[in-house]
């Protein structure tokens, strides 16, 4: 797991160069924001003991599998922290992946949707806090996903609505050298591009993608990716 700091409050937990985890500073210690593959507990919790602080609360933007794959051993190993996930991606933790008859019937791909043991202390809608951080919805990639913007330097932590591997990319866009997102992953295209517009006209400072390198100052490299993204 490599840990990369940017900025005051961000550090970057990379794990094989694509799988990212963040862990934002607080005043009581530390905010994880999703936690990485199977496999990664160890890393992140080397990573925390590193930064000299406990995780306060573990957050997840959205429910597959390379975002929730360590929640459960990381729960075991800190299990007084907060478990934060959005109200409507918690379900899938729990094992239900039905569509609501009102939601766009796109496409749930199984294999991402890795069930959990856990289940989140606190449930968050857009507009919640978790620490410094706004929950702000981001649905498309997932029905649920959470964006979340830490609104003491305007970092934007987006889960999987941009991509940042080579270049900036919208989830909707199949790059070639991740093109799973996109080709199986992504619930509803529409639903996903709209997140993607909605994110840029937070006008970032920074983005923070689930996949690929932090961006400081993204407004023209996430212009470029909704110019070239296909919108359905
Ligand atoms: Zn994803």
């Amino acid at each position: 797991m490599k840990a990369t700091r940017h900025g005051e409050h961000l550090v970057q937990l990379s794990r094989l160069g694509v799988s990212n985890a963040y862990l934002v500073r607080e005043d009581d210690g530390l905010t994880l924001v999703d936690t990485s593959l199977t496999g990664s507990a160890k890393g992140i919790l080397a990573a925390a003991r590193d930064q000299g602080a406990p995780i306060r609360r573990i957050a997840i933007t959205h429910a597959h599998a390379d975002h929730t794959g360590s929640l459960d051993a990381l729960h075991d190993a800190v299990p007084d922290a907060e478990v934060l996930v959005g109200e409507r991606d918690a379900r899938f933790l729990a094992g239900d992946r039905s569509l609501d008859p009102g939601e766009p019937q796109g496409r749930i791909f199984g294999p991402f949707y890795e069930r959990v043991r856990t289940r989140p202390t606190r449930t968050l809608r857009p507009g919640d806090r978790a620490g410094s951080l706004e929950a702000i919805a981001a649905p498309g990639h997932t029905p649920g996903q959470l964006a979340f913007l830490d609104n003491r330097d305007g970092t934007l932590l987006c889960g999987d609505a941009y991509l940042a591997l080579g270049g900036v990319f919208v989830t909707t866009q199949p790059v070639a050298r991740f093109p799973f997102p996109a080709l199986l992953g992504t619930w509803h295209k529409p639903t996903a591009h709209e997140t993607a517009l909605r994110l840029r006209a937070l006008d970032p400072t920074r983005l923070a993608t689930g996949h690929g390198r932090v961006v400081d100052a993204p407004g023209p490299a996430m212009d470029a990716a909704l110019a070239a993204a296909p919108r359905s």
